[in-house]
């Protein structure tokens, strides 16, 4: 391995070394992605959480262990931790998983050579944390996890095919998730539920279920915490909270309607043109907000580099967590209307004062989660925009 020009990096309080790399993708001798960062951050929150609320030691299994950095982290900087297991098809991510395990001077983490799914198998019931942190799809491994996840365990997964789950490509969507997306203004959050469901309808051919804890869509990336527990019936139960988002291009009103196989309205009611579906996907909770409060906090106790960015986001996700579905793109409705957009800060009074929810979420800065139909939002905004 001595060919290679090596970088040294710093991320929480663990360095990590590897082949220095022009770009960052799949080609690189040894992945290492700094806007990765943040992702990685908000594990050791959740997974530290998780931890707290279990009150027992955790083994943690990190599936596609690259440089080694997410594994030697969460070993490093999370408390009641035991044995970590990092496990990478790469025989070179494997020297310097290695390397940077003797380099932070850590015992307790075991570095494994296997195909993902292989490994997750062969290791079945063994882990308290499973991160499924691929480059590209997790959705092949899912069936794995959900095979070998125990009982009131963590998964964490992360998916950077959101051009598949947003909807820009709409058959890479149904080959990997057996979902129809749609690329609306909110097709962030159809993505994520998307891959929620996915993973909700995977686990339940083993009788397990999930309760999404935390859910983000930054950059190019969507990150879900789930909760795994068992059970035929609570799965069975559960499993009513998938479901179909219909949007209407015409008017921009859009609807749920839960059950895999129940009647859909085609007609949109407000305007009656016709109304597309996104799904099956999750419409059960996707933010839990004593668990992100429980991270908030958890703040105060990590170096984490980028804080600001994780409060942020954190907050946003807490607040979030009361909203209903899908959200309204203001610059969208008003370019319909032919108005120019009014100040946000109105909107959400306005929308308030008349006894509705106004929510900001973090999936755009111009979104507005509300109870209100859109024929109420179009009145608002016209009303402001005559009164400017
Ligand atoms: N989780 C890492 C990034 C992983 S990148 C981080 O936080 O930095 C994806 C890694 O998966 C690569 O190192 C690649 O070698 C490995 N990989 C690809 N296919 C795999 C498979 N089928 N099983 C196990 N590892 C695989």
């Amino acid at each position: 391995m001595d060919e290679y020009k090596i970088k040294s990096i710093e991320e929480g309080l663990t360095k990590i070394e590897f082949p220095e790399f022009d770009k960052i993708s799949s080609d690189a001798p040894v992945f290492y992605n700094p806007n990765m960062e943040l992702n990685r951050d908000l594990s050791i929150l959740a997974i530290q959480v998780f931890q707290k609320n279990e009150q027992r030691e955790i083994n943690i299994c990190d599936l596609f262990g690259g440089s080694g950095i997410r594994g030697i982290r969460y070993k490093n900087e999370i408390d009641g931790v035991g044995t970590v297991c990092i496990n990478d098809i790469s025989e070179t991510a494997n020297f310097y998983e290695r390397h940077n395990i003797k380099l932070n001077d850590l015992n307790d983490i075991e570095v494994f050579q296997h195909d993902a799914s292989m490994f997750l198998r062969m290791k079945r019931g063994e882990f308290d944390v499973i991160d499924i942190d691929p480059f590209g799809t997790p959705s092949p491994f899912l069936d794995s996890a959900g095979y070998c996840a125990r009982r009131n365990s963590l998964l964490c997964v992360t998916a950077t095919d959101t051009s598949a789950l947003c909807g820009t490509y709409k058959e890479p969507c149904i080959r990997k998730y057996n979902a129809k997306p749609y690329k609306s203004e909110y097709c962030h959050e159809t993505g994520i539920r998307i891959l929620a469901g996915f993973v909700a309808l995977t686990l339940a051919k083993y009788g397990k279920y999930i309760e999404v804890k935390m859910s983000h869509s930054t950059e190019h990336y969507m990150r879900l915490y789930l909760y795994v527990k068992k059970g035929p019936k609570k799965t069975d139960e559960r499993l009513k909270n998938i479901g179909y988002i219909s949007h209407c291009k015409h008017c921009l009103h859009r609807q749920t309607s839960k059950g895999l196989a129940s009647p859909i309205e085609d007609v949109c009611p407000v305007c009656g043109e016709k109304l597309i579906h996104a799904g099956p996907l999750w419409l059960g909770e996707i933010q839990n907000s004593e668990f992100i409060q429980n991270m908030i906090e958890e703040t105060e106790n990590k170096k984490i580099n980028k804080e600001k960015e994780a409060l942020k986001l954190l907050n946003s996700c807490l607040n979030e967590a009361n909203a209903p579905a899908t959200f309204y793109d203001v610059h969208k409705i008003c370019k319909s209307m032919k108005i120019s957009a009014p100040k946000l800060d109105l909107i959400f009074d306005e929308i308030e004062k008349n006894g509705h929810i106004a929510i900001k979420t973090h999936y755009n800065p111009l979104g507005i989660k509300s109870d209100a139909s859109i024929k109420y939002i179009r009145h608002i905004l016209f009303s402001l925009c005559e009164s400017e």
